[in-house]
């Protein structure tokens, strides 16, 4: 594969510059190049007579262009208003076929259907490239529907922009069709030989704590934690809504996780009340963070991805990097990112508004990043020359930032605080559930199991409710005879099947009233049906032979709520049913 790369300053110098080119490649390979033209200036129509020149040129050639906010030419910005870069595959296999659609007479499912379709039925697509304007802030819908392509073919792409970064007027164009805004090109290329490896790279990294979005509309990124979006930039970092506002947030984006990859999300614009108009979709994002940008990391990431694409041996790089990127490095530094490529194989590319990439199964909309395509034709018995350039063993040793070091203490000072928080959070329930307790039956306490009855009696006035009390037969006996331990284990048995026979019964709860007495709480019970609860619960304990006490008895008195009682009475009605069963000679069960 061999690419070849020009610019010219305006339309006019188009036809002379694609003359020079066609002196340098082979007459007749035509059904093997793709050009793809880059143009910075919004002029449909000089768009399109430059295809005308290039037509004349290549005739039948396969061609995709955009309109961008720049141009990457050399790994590096170019100064030109317009780039060409004609990619000649090698390979007797090689193909590229060009599509264009226009999506307001077009439906997204459709379209992609019908790309689907013929990737699936064509096995030699390797890669879909794809230029897209962005006709609408969420491209979720396309990024979902590309999900259904034959999952080997590589999906890269970028966003049609222009210099005033207004997505509205751009543009798309390819061989066949005319320059046109609300439109998308999808360039299909593949062959036995090639190979192609993608990747994103962003360098921002993560800062602080996860936080919830508690509201938001598509782009629209309301709330975080109950709060407005905005009042994380003021409250975190004192970021203002004010002229700067944009910079600064490019430098601490947001952070998404989209399909198990953090994505990066930046804010366009901050609305009056606070809610953020995004660069893309948040929605469906659930947790989100906070990022920052800081040169030295960011380089850094480059460089690795750097070396990793130089083992990749590539014959070409194409690269979609994201207009913030340019932003936040101006223009006289935003080359220093992506001349590295340049030393691996010729890097070509633009800066887009949105970058796209499948990763894994997904396709992703990104911001603020780099994806890149590193392409190669492995043809059989062709012995590739190494690329030149900087040696692998360059730059391991790094000096952190000051930035990256302050981000690292937050990262793991954050860590530390919400294991401590969690710790907290555990030793709160634990504190809440023993003050309502009781120690020894891990039955609610008599505070609590009184509250539960003042509380249904208060909030049920006509509701039908049963109480059962408790109480042990002739315990003092056990503990005089067989000492306080025995009669703590009569109690805890005694307690251990109270929850055995309620715990199947909705709302029921069993509390320890006092020493070894106890109320059993039934709402929406009848007293007949709480009587047979306390039956199977007499005639178990009855049944367990304690090691020293032998078999014993307990005595319960079961009552059932009248209209419009209180608590208090409906108490004293179930004490004096226990009463009774007790002087009618204990072991029993009485309904009053
Ligand atoms: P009755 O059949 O009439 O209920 O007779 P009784 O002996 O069970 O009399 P009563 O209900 O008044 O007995 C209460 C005794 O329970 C008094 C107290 O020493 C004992 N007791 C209270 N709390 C505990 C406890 O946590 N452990 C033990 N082992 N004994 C307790
Ligand atoms: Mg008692
Ligand atoms: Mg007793």
């Amino acid at each position: 594969m061999k690419q070849y790369q020009i610019s010219f300053k305006t339309e006019k110098d188009s036809a002379d510059s694609f003359r020079e080119l066609r002196k340098k490649t082979h007459p007749g390979s035509e059904d093997r190049m793709l050009f793809q033209i880059f143009s910075e200036s919004m002029d449909r129509d000089a768009a399109d007579r430059i295809a005308g020149e290039l037509e004349k040129e290549f005739p039948g050639v396969c061609y995709v262009g955009c309109s961008t906010c720049g141009n990457i030419i050399g790994g590096d910005l170019c100064p030109d208003t317009y780039s060409a870069v004609l990619t000649e595959f090698e390979s007797p296999s090689a193909r590229i076929e060009t599509r264009q659609y226009h999506m307001g007479k077009e439906n997204v499912d459709r379209v992609i259907q019908e790309v689907s379709q013929f990737a699936n039925e064509n096995l030699w697509v390797k890669v879909i490239l794809l230029y897209t304007t962005v006709w609408e802030t969420s491209m979720s819908s396309l990024c979902s529907e590309l999900d259904n392509v034959r999952s080997d073919v590589s999906i890269v792409g970028g966003g049609a922009i222009n210099p005033e970064l207004d997505s509205s007027t751009s543009f798309v164009f390819s061989n066949g069709e005319k320059a046109a805004d609300h439109s998308i090109v999808f360039a299909f290329i593949g062959g036995n030989d090639l190979v192609v490896k993608t990747r994103y790279i962003s360098g921002w990294k993560p800062l602080g704590k996860e936080m919830e979005i508690t509201k938001a509309d598509g782009n629209i990124l309301q709330e975080i934690e109950g709060s407005s979006a905005f009042d994380t930039y003021r409250r975190y970092l004192r970021i203002e809504n004010d002229e700067n506002f944009l910079f600064n947030t490019l430098e601490f984006p947001y952070m998404i996780d989209s399909h198990g990859i953090e994505i990066l999300r930046h804010p366009q614009q901050c609305l009056k009340d606070g809610s953020l108009v995004m660069a893309s979709d948040v929605e469906r994002a659930g947790k989100i963070r906070l990022a920052y940008g800081d040169p030295v990391t960011i380089m850094e990431s480059v460089f690795q991805n750097v070396q990793e694409i130089r083992k990749e041996e590539p014959d070409a790089i194409v690269i979609f990097s994201c207009a913030g990127r340019k932003a936040f490095w101006g223009n006289s530094d935003i080359g220093n990112e992506t001349v590295a490529f340049q030393k691996i194989a010729p890097s070509s590319g633009f800066y887009t508004l949105s970058e796209f990439l499948r990763t894994g199964d997904h396709v992703n909309q990104h911001n603020l990043t780099l994806v890149i395509a590193s392409m190669k034709e492995m043809i059989p018995g062709r012995i590739k020359t190494k690329a030149s350039g900087m040696s692998e063993d360059e730059h391991t040793s790094r000096r952190y930032s000051t930035v990256e070091r302050l981000a690292n203490f937050i990262e793991e000072a954050t860590r530390e605080l919400e294991a401590a928080n969690e710790q907290l959070f555990d030793m709160n329930l634990k504190l809440s559930n023993m003050a309502v307790t009781d120690g020894m039956t891990s039955l609610y306490n008599r505070t609590e199991i009184q509250r539960r009855i003042t509380e249904c009696t208060e909030s049920e006035p006509a509701g039908r409710l049963s109480l059962i009390m408790l109480d042990l037969d002739d315990f003092k006996k056990i503990n005089d005879t067989f000492g306080h331990k025995e009669g703590d284990q009569v109690i805890c048995v005694l307690a251990d099947l109270m929850k055995k026979h309620i715990s199947g019964i909705r709302d029921a709860s069993a509390g320890r009233w006092g020493g070894e007495e106890f109320m059993i709480l039934l709402p929406q019970l009848t007293d007949q049906e709480a009587l047979k609860i306390a039956e199977g619960i007499r005639r178990s304990f009855e049944e367990v032979a304690f090691p020293q006490a032998g078999h014993r008895s307990v005595s319960l008195g079961v009552t059932q709520r009248k209209e419009q009682e209180d608590g208090d009475s409906l108490v004293q009605r179930v004490d004096q049913a226990l009463y009774e069963a007790k002087k009618e000679g204990k072991n029993r069960s009485v309904l009053l």
